[in-house]
């Protein structure tokens, strides 16, 4: 990505925005929702630029391998390997993403209701 080119998330990347940052490695940061929809609610993102599921390509298998496994490490902190945990990409208008940076968000701790709104 053009890095003149604004984008929130890349900015908590940086460190240019405040964000409760709860991982961090090279390619992953994740750090917790503004605005929570449930008790637990971090977003998982690349460090990477990358739009939406639609701009992810075959060579980003060991990326999204990656980010599985950091998912399952925080499901463990968080205790949401017990009870169940939802993990939500929206993508585009219709889903309401928000953010063009592609973020995972994992949400748990309540009853999470089927089907989403
Ligand atoms: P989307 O609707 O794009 O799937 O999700 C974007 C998420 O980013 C929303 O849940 C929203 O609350 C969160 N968000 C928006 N701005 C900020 C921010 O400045 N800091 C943090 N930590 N989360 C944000
Ligand atoms: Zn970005």
């Amino acid at each position: 990505m053009d890095t003149d080119q604004a984008c929130l998330f890349c900015d908590i990347v940086l460190g240019k925005i405040p964000s409760r940052i709860v991982y961090r490695d090279k390619d992953v940061v994740a750090f917790e929702d503004i605005n929570p929809q449930a008790p637990t609610h971090i977003l998982i993102i690349p460090v990477r630029h990358i739009p939406s599921v639609l701009e992810i390509e075959e060579t980003d298998s060991a990326l999204l391998g990656h980010i599985y496994k950091v998912v399952r490490q925080l499901a463990h902190e968080y205790r949401l390997n017990e009870r169940g945990f939802r993990l939500v990409i929206n993508s585009g208008p219709d889903s309401g993403q928000a953010v063009p940076h592609l973020h995972f968000h994992l949400l748990g701790g309540r009853k999470l209701s089927w089907p989403p709104g």
